[in-house]
């Protein structure tokens, strides 16, 4: 080891979910630490390009989701171009927005660094450090060498639940269909689009010459359900290129006004890998009022479908110390598609985060901390109406 340092807290992986926990660690007051392999802050919604921040609202004109989630969905734009439409409610519209993938990792740079947060970027996780079920260290490697990281309590936001993994959690993977995931420079909109059938297209509504417009392919087509390695990312990203290339192939001499400007720095996998946690959200658990849970959310895919996540399904099974935020918390099927989400991993995040400030202060694990004490500030972010009931009866 070249080197070793010492936080509090270490957030691993700085996602949505990642910076979310990193703030709210951070601004009670602990010593953090956020850990990202790549150079931008935001995962998938930046470096993937996804630009759709889904709603947080229940679609019937409720407001579920507060605190960071709503911070940073207003931040998202700070530099343009989007603007959330305050009159949502009178259109009968959902709460959500687009904003641009570059302008969201500035403001998120920004709010790490007013909150405190010591961010190592460049710096991959390789490996943890065990005391029995305890997580005591994770291994990193950047320029400097390889390191250790030590903290009293841990965040796995990596999205695919890697720190979990590599201290031995069990873990589940899913299936994914195959995504071509591109920022277009559409020189005249609609007129060079390849038929809409074939493409959904998230548009960021932008003036002057980069209409900057989002390009999915939904063949729905299963790619693969094989479990996560590193040859099925290699392989899921160098065939939504090559899928790109052959379509590209077809504008012929359209390609001076229709071209790609930017290409996904994260694979666009939707479900990867994620943790077998204390509790599981199922199928079964849409619309119920669950044990210990931390929030309640709208479905982004359907008006009035609401779920709410129990805190256990936050902390994996067989290890201790460790927290998972984002898209790589315990749930299955449906529910899955339901909380993995940006506005879902923002509030994962925060709650992960504050739980680990609070077991910080008291010398406990995050496993052993009193879910009354969890409850309580999470009363003080929440407006009692969107509360989950497990929260409001302490
Ligand atoms: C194609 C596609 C379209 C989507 N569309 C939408 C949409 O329109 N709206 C919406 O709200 N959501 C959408 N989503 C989902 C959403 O973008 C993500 O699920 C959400 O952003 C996940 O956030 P996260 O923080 O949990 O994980 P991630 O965004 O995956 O962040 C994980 C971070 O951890 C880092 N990391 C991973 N491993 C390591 C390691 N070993 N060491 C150090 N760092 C590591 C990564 O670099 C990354 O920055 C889409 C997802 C995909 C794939």
């Amino acid at each position: 080891m070249t080197f070793r340092k010492n936080y509090d807290i270490a957030v691993c992986g700085g996602g949505i979910a990642g910076v979310s926990a990193a703030v709210a660690a951070a601004r009670r007051g602990c010593r953090t630490v956020l850990i990202e392999k790549t150079l931008q802050p935001g995962g998938l919604a930046t470096n993937g390009l996804v630009l759709v921040y889904l709603p947080l609202c229940d679609g019937r004109g409720n407001q579920l989701l507060f605190g960071l989630p709503e911070e940073l969905m207003r931040l998202a734009n700070k530099y343009g171009p989007c603007r959330l439409d305050e009159n949502w409610r009178e259109k009968n519209e959902r709460m959500q927005v687009n904003f641009s993938p570059a302008s969201c990792v500035l403001a998120l740079d920004e709010v790490l660094e007013d909150a405190g947060v010591d961010v190592w970027l460049d710096t991959v996780i390789t490996g943890v450090k065990m005391e029995n079920r305890r997580l005591k260290a994770v291994e990193v490697f950047n320029k400097s060498g390889f390191g250790a990281i030590e903290a009293k309590c841990f965040v796995d936001s990596t999205g695919d639940a890697d720190v979990a993994f590599l201290a031995g959690n069990a873990c589940r993977n899913s299936a994914n269909a195959m995504v071509l995931w591109a920022l277009e420079h559409r020189g005249e909109p609609g007129k060079d689009d390849i038929p809409q059938d074939e493409y959904a297209a998230g548009a960021i509504p932008v003036a002057g010459s980069i209409s900057a417009a989002m390009r999915a392919d939904p063949l729905k087509k299963l790619f693969s359900d094989e479990p996560l390695s590193g040859q099925l990312v290699t392989r899921f990203a160098l065939e939504g290129r090559r899928r790109y290339r052959r379509d590209l192939a077809r504008l012929g001499a359209k390609k001076t006004s229709r071209f790609p400007v930017a290409l996904p720095g994260q694979v666009p996998l939707r479900r990867t890998r994620a943790i077998a946690g204390r509790m599981t959200v199922t199928d079964e658990d849409e619309g119920k009022s669950l044990p210990k849970a931390i929030t309640r959310l709208g479905d982004w895919r359907g008006r009035g479908r609401v779920w709410e996540i129990p805190y256990p399904a936050l902390l994996p099974d067989n290890v201790e110390g460790l927290l998972a935020a984002g898209r790589c918390i315990s749930a299955l099927g449906s529910a899955w598609e339901a909380v993995r989400v940006i506005p879902v991993a923002a509030k994962t995040g925060e709650v992960s985060g504050i739980a680990a400030a609070l077991s910080v202060r008291r010398n406990l694990t995050p496993g052993a901390l009193p879910f009354p004490l969890l409850a309580k500030e999470l009363q003080a972010i929440t407006p009692p109406e969107a509360l989950p009931r497990a929260c409001k009866e302490i």
